[in-house]
């Protein structure tokens, strides 16, 4: 019986040399605070338009410590929670602006890797939205049909049980739909780009916590070791993003599990058919989600999304057996022929939930402090559309990415979460209203 890590998995396929931490005080063009895809994508772009911009990024632990280095590793089109939710906020028009411009993400993070010579394991592959009971395959249904809407083309395919289970031969699948995207391990992409944006000159601080940003005409970003004197800052803290005082009752962070196998054998590899490797992703909102490794693991993911009071963050939320209970019984559910499977890794990481399920990308009112968050759990592609957005907002463009996702802030500033307890007890109604309404759907 092998004994289960609880640290993240893809964190131990790549060791880390953390950059030196802030221990002076000095300035710069712009400042970023979050080491994650976000802040790393915007000071890539950034650089890219305007070379001679001196731009550092100062993270609290290391680039890719946070949601970045943990994800799961799809690549999807997917811009918030889901497609219904970014079609009742944003409108079919600009849903559809936004899911061409994150399809474009999902391409141009390969061209990117293999550019810069970045061993992140991309696998451009589809994966299969599946459904596992009726309630899921009217959701499936209802999917297709603005997945059709928002192309402009042909609605995808909706295959059957037995056409679904030719592609991943699980006997619990009754539906699927194909969706382009790719496989990555996040944590080598988010290192990877770390050290691409370091060679372009960025200088980046890591285990350095940001205590808070002081706004003004030169906006100050406070450390313990020395202070940032910026004229822009931006600020993408993604599940910390509530810890800023602007963000304090818009965000709310929601913990998601994942289990990793010892690497399969070959006869456990060929009970299951399984021959194009694609993700699989059940079509709900506490969906859970299964995709192989590099090395051919098995990555059990998702399940259920839990809340701490408070909005708890401290390191030992990341490993919860009563999550890991939930996904172990729904995995057997899916493959019973993979009984002797051996999870080696559970462990959890943080999501970044908005009131309207979708990104928010602006600035605060003075017009120097920028901030993009609210990936809700999807943020791969999106923060590479994200770090576009970002660099034209601040550098004063009017483009199709300056337009994309933005919402006029004061209408944000109407949708925020109460404070506790009211805000646990929401969670817990919210949750259950959303297991009712897709039991029903
Ligand atoms: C378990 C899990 C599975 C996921 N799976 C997928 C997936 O399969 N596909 C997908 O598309 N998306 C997935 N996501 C979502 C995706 O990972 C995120 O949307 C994306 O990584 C967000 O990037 P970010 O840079 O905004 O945030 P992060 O990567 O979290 O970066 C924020 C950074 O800010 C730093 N920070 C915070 N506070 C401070 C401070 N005070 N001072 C300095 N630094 C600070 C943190 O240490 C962190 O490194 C998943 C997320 C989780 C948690």
């Amino acid at each position: 019986m092998t004994s289960r890590k609880h640290v993240v998995y893809w964190h131990d396929t790549e060791s880390v040399v953390p950059s030196p931490p802030l221990r002076e005080d000095t300035g710069c063009d712009v400042a970023i605070v979050g080491g994650g895809y976000t802040g790393l994508w915007t000071a890539c772009f950034l650089k890219e338009a305007e070379p001679d911009l001196d731009i550092c990024i100062v993270e609290a632990k290391h680039c890719g410590y946070g949601a970045s280095g943990r994800a799961d590793g799809f690549v999807t089109p997917t811009i918030g929670k889901d497609i219904q939710a970014l079609v009742k906020e944003f409108g079919t028009e600009r849903a559809r602006a936004a899911s061409q411009a994150v399809g474009r993400s999902i391409l141009e993070i390969g061209r990117f890797l293999r550019r810069n010579g970045i061993d992140a394991e991309y696998e451009a592959s589809d994966y299969l939205m599946v459904a596992t009971d009726q309630a899921q395959l009217r959701r499936l249904r209802e999917d297709r049909e603005l997945a059709g809407l928002i192309a402009g083309r042909d609605q995808p395919e909706l295959l059957n049980a037995a056409q679904a289970q030719a592609v991943i031969g699980s006997p619990a699948l009754l539906g699927a739909i194909r969706t382009g995207g790719a496989l990555v391990n996040p944590f080598k992409l988010a290192r990877g780009l770390a050290r691409v944006v370091k060679e372009r000159g960025v200088t980046v601080y890591e285990n350095t916590p940001v205590l808070r940003v002081v706004p003004g005409a030169h906006p100050v970003v406070v450390t313990p070791g020395g202070r940032v004197t910026a004229d822009k800052v931006v600020i993408a803290a993604n599940a910390q993003q509530f810890t800023f005082a602007p963000f304090r009752d818009r965000t709310v962070p929601v913990w998601s599990y994942a289990l990793v196998s010892e690497p399969l054998t070959d006869e456990q590899r060929g009970r299951i058919a399984w021959p194009g490797r694609e993700g699989m992703v059940e079509a709900k909102t506490f969906l859970t989600c299964a995709r192989f490794t590099a090395d051919n693991r098995l990555l059990w993911a998702g399940g259920p999304a839990l809340y701490f009071f408070g909005r708890d963050l401290r390191k030992r939320r990341m490993n919860d057996p009563r999550a890991y209970r939930q996904l172990h019984t729904c995995f057997q559910r899916f493959f019973p022929m993979w009984q002797d499977v051996r999870f080696a890794y559970a462990y959890g990481g943080a999501i970044d939930i908005t009131r309207d399920y979708a990104p928010h990308f602006g600035s605060l009112p003075a017009g120097n402090v920028f901030y993009g968050y609210g990936f809700n759990g999807n943020g791969i592609a999106a923060t590479h559309t994200g770090g576009k957005v970002l660099r034209d907002l601040m550098l004063g463009r009017d483009t199709e990415y300056a337009r994309l996702l933005y919402v006029d802030d004061r209408h944000r500033m109407a949708r925020r979460f109460p404070p506790e307890p009211l805000l646990s007890v929401g969670a817990q109604v919210t949750t259950r209203m959303l297991e009712r309404k897709e039991a029903r759907l």
